[in-house]
């Protein structure tokens, strides 16, 4: 998912990173074609995503490779047939390590990418190694090898790589083919030069497939996460993201200090009086508009969501209540000065109150969202148009 460059002061070391909120156009060649662009929680769904693959590709094959021995016994000379079915067995044991591997590695992005490698490269080395222990002239023996080569760029389609990936793959099974050929003498003739164009012409077929099929990934993705009005996340995603930083900061600081973060709540104010005035299409365009001062007041890693009509949540990830006090104050004025425009490109004036609450170490997220509401409340009681902090602080707390 492209993921907008945001005013970025120094990342947190491994915080999980929100990003990407404001893409939520259509899906380019660019984030099919690499994944470097992904944000982590797109990533996260996309390795859930591979893993089912992974598992149900891999028990077919782990249910596939031992019948093939059956044909290798009739088929095989003597000499060949221990090692091919020893290197069955190293296969078999390989494919089963992997779908442990896929099983066991729910969360771990880097361990599901590595289990769908492992299930592309065993086949093609097992094959490459019976090409290298065969005896010259035996080749023409071998039954069920040659479409190894195909099944695999073949099976690239079914699994939602990107299409550097699959790419990468494509050519490790095209240079798998031209050993082939070589070693039964086909290389360069007019039925090698057909298998080299049918598999080039498969691996194009596996390629668009990967880059329709991500791309579908990545559009049902954004409509069960993002708001379509402006592109932030939605409520549920918020709730997911809450959640999982409370883990990570449990994780990754037992025992220390946890790192600060802040929750800040805003909800614009008399809205009611601008759709009443101006109709709802120019308060679609303001909340479209408040949707990017937000953006463009905090970084990349935080997270900002749209709460509810016109409330919005932001969580600060490595802020202290001081600085999250600062960035709410900083979106406080940016709203009020911002151009707000009406039919007619006239300025809308619009103001928003802020509720600011710290994230307790062992508080439910639920429970810092409560202090931020209420202390919004306590912003729009007070008279709108400003910052409050969460009452349970003692001032001293805020400089
Ligand atoms: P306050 O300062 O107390 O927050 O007053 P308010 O008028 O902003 O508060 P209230 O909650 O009464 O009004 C919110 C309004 O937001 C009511 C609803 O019609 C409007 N609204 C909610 N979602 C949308 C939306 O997607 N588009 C538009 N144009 N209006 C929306
Ligand atoms: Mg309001
Ligand atoms: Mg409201």
């Amino acid at each position: 998912m492209s993921e907008e460059r945001r005013q970025s002061t120094s990342p947190p070391l491994s915080a999980p990173r929100a990003g990407g909120e404001l893409s939520a156009n259509l899906t380019s060649i660019r984030d099919t074609f690499s994944s470097r662009h992904h944000s982590l929680d797109f990533a996260y769904s996309h390795a859930q995503y591979l893993r089912n693959r992974v598992l149900a590709v891999g028990l077919i094959f782990v249910l596939l490779s031992p019948l093939w021995a059956l044909v290798d016994v009739v088929m095989l000379p003597r000499e060949l047939l221990g090692t091919t079915l020893a290197g069955r067995a190293f296969l078999m044991a390989g494919l089963v390590g992997t779908l442990l591997l896929a099983k066991f590695s729910r969360e771990k992005i880097g361990r599901i990418r590595l289990s769908a490698s492992l299930l592309l490269v065993l086949p093609a080395a097992f094959y490459a190694m019976v090409l290298m222990l065969l005896p010259p002239g035996e080749a023409e023996r071998l039954a069920g090898y040659a479409f190894i080569p195909f099944l695999l760029v073949a099976a690239l389609s079914i699994f939602p790589l990107t299409i550097v990936e699959s790419l990468a793959a494509g050519i490790v099974m095209l240079w798998l083919l031209v050993y082939a050929q070589t070693v039964d003498g086909s290389w360069f003739t007019p039925a090698g030069l057909e298998g080299l164009w049918l598999l080039t012409s498969l691996l194009v077929v596996s390629l668009t497939a990967n880059h329709f099929q991500l791309s579908l990934l990545m559009r049902v993705y954004r409509q069960a996460t993002h708001d379509p009005l402006t592109g932030l996340f939605n409520r549920g995603a918020l709730k997911l993201h809450l959640d999982k930083l409370q883990a990570w900061r449990r994780e990754e600081h037992s025992g220390g200090q946890l790192p600060d973060c802040a929750v800040l709540m805003m909800d614009i104010d008399h809205f009611k009086r601008i759709n009443d005035s101006h109709g709802h299409s120019v308060g679609d365009t303001v909340l479209t508009e408040f949707a990017r001062v937000l953006a463009s007041q905090t970084r990349a890693e935080d997270c900002v969501a749209r709460y509810g009509g016109e409330e919005f949540v932001i969580l600060l990830v490595n802020a202290d209540i001081h600085r999250a006090h600062d960035v709410a104050e900083r979106i406080r004025q940016a709203v009020e000065q911002h151009h707000f425009p009406d039919h007619n490109h006239q300025r809308v004036p619009v103001t928003t109150s802020v509720g600011v609450a710290r994230i307790g170490d062992d508080e439910t997220a639920e429970e810092a969202l409560e202090r931020a509401d209420a202390a919004l409340y306590g912003a729009k009681d007070a008279g709108r148009n400003r910052v409050m902090g969460d009452a349970s602080l003692p001032p001293s707390a805020l400089r």
